[in-house]
């Protein structure tokens, strides 16, 4: 058949259409949403970001940036509108989640190769060219499928997310606009607390009662996000060091940093909400309100959204996976988002641009593309190709999986900061110049045929 089947209307799934539908292919995308729901989506939207409004950092210089940028360069659908849906957010890339998912559902919509299916796929359509993006909320039916054709027994573990609080609700006599270490200007709000209410709300947060998880025996939470309370289990500090650290915060009401801060983030243009940065949670709503009220200006918090827990399934893809995002044993069958074990909004995008643009490839008859190895793209599919099998754990992009300089570069620099200046620099020549013969010989062999 002549045609892609994407499973997935998100993130990566969106992307992968795209760039499919860009390079001629006849695409039909399948989205189960509005006839079946998982537990965090709440519309019938194309790429519905799900939790935080943040794509992350945007600084030059920072892996989060880098892989941005190569987006960027690629013609990325995603990236076009973040930047045409950005809110304020400091050094990061944050989106209005409603026009940001308006703005792409509309594009999928109208592009004369994609044809949309609201549709639950239950099992994996054989012998066609399909790209599996159904995310870390996988329904169960398929769920099973991919474990039977991966041979993986046990796909899952547990994220949590952070709650949303109406803005008018914060009493912003005590909150304070500032961003970590100035940077940014006005775009946080920061809850001060002192030693004695630090105090009182840990013993609350430690003391509290949390939704018990009945699916599966045992509990596997990924480090990267953490329940808070499962955080402040580890030790009384341990949240002063992470989500509540004050280090850059300085109150202007005392001059100085407070002893424990919360950050909340604009969560939209009309800045009429705000997420609690790293507050996700699985504590019962009731218990939530009652232990995060004691935040001092947040007394009178309105909850528009409670953190809550959630399955992510993700495949053990080293022992699948090739760098070109194709099953090794089933070339026609490619992986996409964050069911691949990368972690992130743009991570689960750069999936989705490789395997779209490579299931194209793949029906063209033309050679597929390994991305650069230098590249934050190369890096990723590096991962999920090649990584350690055992303990197989999601990730997002940081240095530590770029390729690092050689050792005369890294001599040639000493400061990190400009270290990471240099590799980024690097790192975006050579996606340029692939960039550049990856469009020539697609071109070159269009004239030909
Ligand atoms: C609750 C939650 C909070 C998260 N918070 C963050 C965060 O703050 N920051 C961050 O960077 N990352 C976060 N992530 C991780 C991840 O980056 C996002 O989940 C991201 O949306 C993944 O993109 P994706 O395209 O792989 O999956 P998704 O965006 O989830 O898209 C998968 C799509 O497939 C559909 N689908 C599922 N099964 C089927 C089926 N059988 N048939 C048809 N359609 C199906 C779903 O409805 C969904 O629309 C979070 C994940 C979850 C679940």
């Amino acid at each position: 058949m002549n045609e892609i089947t994407v499973i997935g209307g998100g993130l990566a799934g969106v992307e992968a259409a795209w760039q499919a539908a860009s390079l001629g292919a006849r695409v039909r995308l399948y989205e189960m949403r509005p006839v079946k729901r998982t537990p965090a989506h709440r519309t019938d939207k194309l790429a519905e970001i799900v939790c935080s409004n943040s794509l992350k950092s945007d600084e030059p210089g920072s892996a989060s940036h880098l892989l941005k940028e190569e987006l960027r360069r690629a013609d990325s659908i995603v990236m076009k509108a973040a930047a045409e849906t950005r809110v304020p957010a400091g050094a990061a890339l944050a989106v209005d989640r409603e026009r940001f998912a308006n703005h792409i559902t509309a594009q999928i919509e109208t592009h004369p190769n994609i044809e949309i299916v609201r549709e639950e796929i239950t099992s994996i359509p054989p012998g066609e060219t399909s790209i599996i993006a159904t995310g870390p909320l996988t329904s169960d039916a398929l769920t099973f499928e991919i474990m039977k054709l991966t041979g993986d027994d046990q796909l899952y573990f547990y994220d949590a997310i952070a709650p949303i609080i109406a803005a008018d609700s914060i009493d912003q006599s005590i909150a304070f606009k500032a961003a970590r270490y100035g940077k940014g200007g006005d775009d946080y709000l920061n809850c001060p607390l002192n030693e004695e209410a630090y105090a009182q709300f840990y013993e609350q947060l430690t003391n509290a009662n949390s939704v018990p998880l009945q699916r599966f025996e045992e509990t596997r939470w990924f480090e990267a996000c953490l329940p808070i309370e499962e955080l402040a289990r580890r030790g009384i500090d341990t949240l002063r060091y992470g989500p509540m650290k004050p280090v850059g915060l300085v109150d202007p009401r005392t001059g100085r940093e407070p002893y424990a801060a919360v950050q909340l983030r604009q969560e939209n243009l009309m800045a009429d909400a705000y997420s609690m940065v790293g507050f996700q949670n699985h504590l019962r709503y009731g218990e939530q309100a009652r232990v995060l009220q004691l935040i001092p200006g947040l007394e009178h918090a309105e909850f528009l959204q409670f953190g809550q827990i959630h399955r992510n399934t993700y495949i053990n893809s080293p022992r699948v996976l090739a760098a070109t995002m194709q099953m090794r044993e089933h070339p026609n069958i490619f992986f996409a988002g964050q069911i691949t074990g990368v972690e992130g909004y743009v991570e689960s995008v750069a999936m989705g641009w490789l395997a779209g643009a490579n299931a194209a490839r793949l029906l063209r008859g033309e050679e597929l593309l390994i991305a650069p190895p230098r590249s934050a793209i190369g890096a990723l599919a590096r991962y999920v190709s090649s990584a350690e099998t055992k303990n197989y754990q999601p990730v997002n992009i940081t240095f530590a999986l770029l390729e690092p300089l050689s050792r005369e570069q890294a001599r040639s620099v000493k400061r990190k900061r400009d270290r990471h200046l240099l590799q980024v620099r690097l790192a975006l020549e050579e996606w340029d110049q692939w960039m550049h013969s990856v469009r020539h010989d697609s071109q070159q062999l269009a004239v030909a045929k």
